[in-house]
């Protein structure tokens, strides 16, 4: 094995994903896995290619879009050297259609919005949905700080650019998670990753509001782990406070087309080959 190949020995943190290592210098290197999760579980199978493709990705939207951002470069195909940063402990969400949690509070009646509580429908303009990050006890920045900073203005136009993109590449990108830092100059910085697991791809020919919309990349293996049972087994462990059940191996087929999908994605988001 090539030095370079080497993983680094002092680790940041592991994510479901991501392996993020602190290499010195105020950098850490993030390794895109080729690991895959479903429902908040990792599962035993890997896809391949998928880490390089996530790696990719976000070197892709790095360098397209105009905002500074953390990227040094890219090595080895599926690692990243980022510039480590102060982080806000924020999730900056942009949504360009009612899904997910905002659907739930619309229905709930936590929040109102000129829409119709249809699910998946377009909103008539982006809406800016932070969240503060959970795990993370003080906060050096509110949200109320950010918003009086002025940059969010700047975040949503790059959203816009990259729903427009993915439009043109006959996607439709529901919503995204953005995560800022502020470097040593205290600059606002464009930070962690921009990839599958921050954004909802919906292929535009499938689209209609009113029902649940095909995810691009994971649908395959969600509509696998539903088939055999899994997603019954995991629902009920969790609502009776068992440990995660252990989820099957999956098929090789299904490996095959998820692998598939994320380089489809990549290639047609990008319009580069991988
Ligand atoms: P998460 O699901 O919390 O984003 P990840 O597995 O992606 O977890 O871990 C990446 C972690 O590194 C996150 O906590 C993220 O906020 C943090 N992070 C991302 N970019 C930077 C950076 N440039 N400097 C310091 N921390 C970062």
């Amino acid at each position: 094995m090539q030095e370079s190949m080497e993983n680094p020995s002092t680790p940041f943190k592991r994510g479901k994903v991501k392996d993020v290592y602190d290499i010195g210098h105020d950098q850490l290197l993030f390794i895109f896995t080729d690991r895959v999760s479903a429902y908040d579980v990792v599962l035993p199978s890997t896809i391949p290619r998928k880490g390089e493709v996530l790696a990719k990705l976000a070197a892709f939207w790095f360098n397209n879009l105009n905002t500074p951002h953390h990227m040094v470069r890219i090595e080895d195909a599926n690692r990243m050297v980022v510039r480590k940063l102060k982080m806000i402990p924020v999730e900056a969400v942009v949504r360009g259609y009612l899904y997910g949690s905002l659907y739930e509070r619309l229905t709930k009646g936590e929040i109102s919005l000129p829409v119709e509580p249809v699910l998946a429908a377009k909103l008539p303009e982006p809406y800016f949905d932070p969240t503060t990050k959970s795990d993370v006890k003080d906060e050096p920045v509110t949200i109320e700080q950010i918003e009086e900073e002025g940059w969010l203005d700047s975040e949503q136009l790059e959203a816009m650019k990259m729903s427009v993109r993915a439009e043109n590449a006959g996607f439709i990108l529901a919503d995204l998670k953005l995560e800022f830092g502020f470097d040593k100059q205290e600059n606002i910085v464009l930070a962690d990753s921009i990839g599958p697991d921050e954004f909802r791809l919906w292929p535009k020919a499938e689209y209609s509001p009113g029902k649940i919309q095909e995810s691009y990349d994971k649908q395959p293996i969600r509509d696998w782990l539903g088939k055999v049972g899994y997603k019954k087994t995991l629902d009920e462990a969790r609502k009776e406070g068992r440990p995660t059940p252990r989820p099957p191996d999956l098929p090789a087929e299904l490996i095959h087309e998820t692998s598939r999908r994320y380089i489809i994605a990549y290639e047609r988001l990008t319009g580069l080959k991988l």
